[in-house]
């Protein structure tokens, strides 16, 4: 197989910034009504950066793609699978 490091690694980080993101939405859903408000507020700050950073994880994943052209190397993808209900 001759998959791209770099696109592996970038795609890792993409996919932990996202799981922090979600980690903290859901620490904020359940402080809800516990917190005060000013504390929760500053937890909704730390989720906004959190966001931006997936949001640049993402952009970096995507600009490599791009760049290096190794969307499809490795595996070919079969997303057309039809979905027979
Ligand atoms: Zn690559």
């Amino acid at each position: 197989m001759d998959l791209c490091e770099t696109r592996n690694q970038l795609l890792n980080e993409w996919k932990e910034a996202t799981a922090l993101y979600d980690r903290l939405v859901a620490s904020v859903v359940a402080q809800i009504g516990v917190m005060k408000k000013e504390d929760l507020d500053h937890l909704m700050e730390t989720v906004g950066v959190a966001a931006n950073f997936a949001e640049r994880m993402r952009k970096n994943f995507e600009l490599h793609l791009e760049t290096h052209n190794c969307a499809n190397q490795g595996r070919n993808r079969s997303r057309r699978r039809k979905v027979s209900i």
